[in-house]
């Protein structure tokens, strides 16, 4: 029996791992749950599932048995084994620090995390011999992929499916609605997520998630479009094989294959692949000029330093102002570029430093709008 916290319990990925919670009684057990202000839905989950410890934003009544408890405490908690991570921006990144020098195994799906302080959480992870286990599906497929290989790797292959804009004219993607861009055309995911996928910046991020998760230099990880979605990335290794893993685009798997690990559980409630349904797997390469998000992210993780925290920031807000109608889709990337060209970036900086330049970042990006200096 495993025993879970999961923060970020009410999220699409949260509720996913709620789902193979339920498909294996008794393999794991929930001891925290963690939610920000959906607080209807973790009251459902609190009394389905029977935590001993959950914590939510917004102020919540709680069954006598179970304790209001920090994020940082569930993480840490003695009685959990394995910390999901399954929150989105900065708010994962103290918890996950908790868990580390907890020793806890981690699987972990919020991946600003890793850019933001990719060195400090591996570092940290290191020291305290605390395994993470990435839950992105790219991750889940080049950790799949890696199993059992002691050969070098010559070059990771992220695979992205483009988003629902890849096809559009720069005049095209002016125009894009809100609404549009929260629907992705193969995966279905929280909104950040989903927005980060039509700016393609998500890539970036996952590009630094791999850059840290496995050791491996950013000229060596290289992005491929593949609108279809099944094959989740690939691996060559030095004499020119290649490994890729594919599956149904269904988040379940990485879940559950984090969660069971080093197991593999049969599921009948996770799709199979029918290749011969699928027909044709195509792979295209990247048009930056039009997702200039991409090359910032990128840009941000080669740099390193506090630029990855200052990119991930000035998304978050870019984002919230988008959503609420307030700027348009390419000024996503605008107000990022412009925030990083003001920012003074730290070599090696330490946590404090982190958020320091984070809550520059935020309010860096907001005054750029609000002052109309966005660079046209
Ligand atoms: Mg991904």
């Amino acid at each position: 029996m495993k025993r879970l916290a999961i923060l970020g319990s009410t999220g699409s990925i949260g509720q996913q791992t709620l789902d193979i919670v339920r498909s294996f009684p008794n393999k794991f057990k929930v001891i925290g749950l963690a939610s920000g202000r959906n607080i209807s839905l973790l009251a459902k989950q609190i009394s389905e599932f029977q935590p001993q410890l959950a914590y939510s934003a917004l102020k919540l009544s709680l069954p006598d048995k179970v304790k209001f408890s920090s994020m940082e405490e569930i993480a840490s908690y003695p009685e959990t084994d394995l910390v999901v991570i399954a929150t989105s921006g900065k708010i994962g990144l103290t918890p996950t620090l908790a868990a580390i020098r907890s020793s806890k195994k981690i699987a972990l799906a919020n991946k600003e995390i890793l850019a933001m302080a990719g060195e400090i959480i591996i570092a940290e992870a290191k020291r305290h011999r605390a395994q993470i286990l990435p839950i992105d599906s790219e991750h889940s497929a080049v950790w799949q992929c890696l199993r059992g290989e002691k050969a070098e790797v010559a070059r990771l292959l992220l695979t992205a499916s483009g988003g629902p804009f890849y096809h559009y004219s720069s005049s095209q993607l002016a125009k894009v609605t809100a609404d549009e861009a929260l629907q992705h055309p193969t995966w279905k995911m929280g909104r950040k997520v989903t927005i980060d996928s039509a700016t393609l910046i998500n890539k970036g991020l996952e590009a630094t998630e791999a850059h840290w998760l496995f050791s491996i230099p950013f000229d060596k990880i290289e992005i491929v479009i593949h609108s279809q979605s099944i094959v989740h990335s690939l691996v060559e290794f030095t004499d020119g094989s290649v490994k890729a893993q594919l599956s149904f685009p269904d988040m379940h798997l990485p879940i559950q294959y984090a969660l069971s690990y080093p197991k593999r559980l049969p599921n009948s409630k996770l799709p199979r692949l029918d290749l011969v349904q699928v027909n044709s797997l195509t792979f295209k390469p990247v048009n930056y000029a039009n997702f200039p998000c991409l090359e910032l992210a990128l840009e941000a993780g080669r740099r390193g330093g506090t630029y990855p925290a200052v990119l991930c920031a000035a998304d978050e807000i870019a984002i919230e102002l988008f959503l609420a109608k307030h700027t348009s889709f390419p000024d996503i990337a605008r107000i990022i570029a412009r925030t990083i060209s003001l920012h003074q970036g730290i070599a090696n900086p330490t946590l404090d430093e982190i958020l320091a330049a984070d809550a520059w970042a935020r309010e860096t990006a907001l005054q750029i709008v609000n002052k109309g200096s966005l660079c046209y």
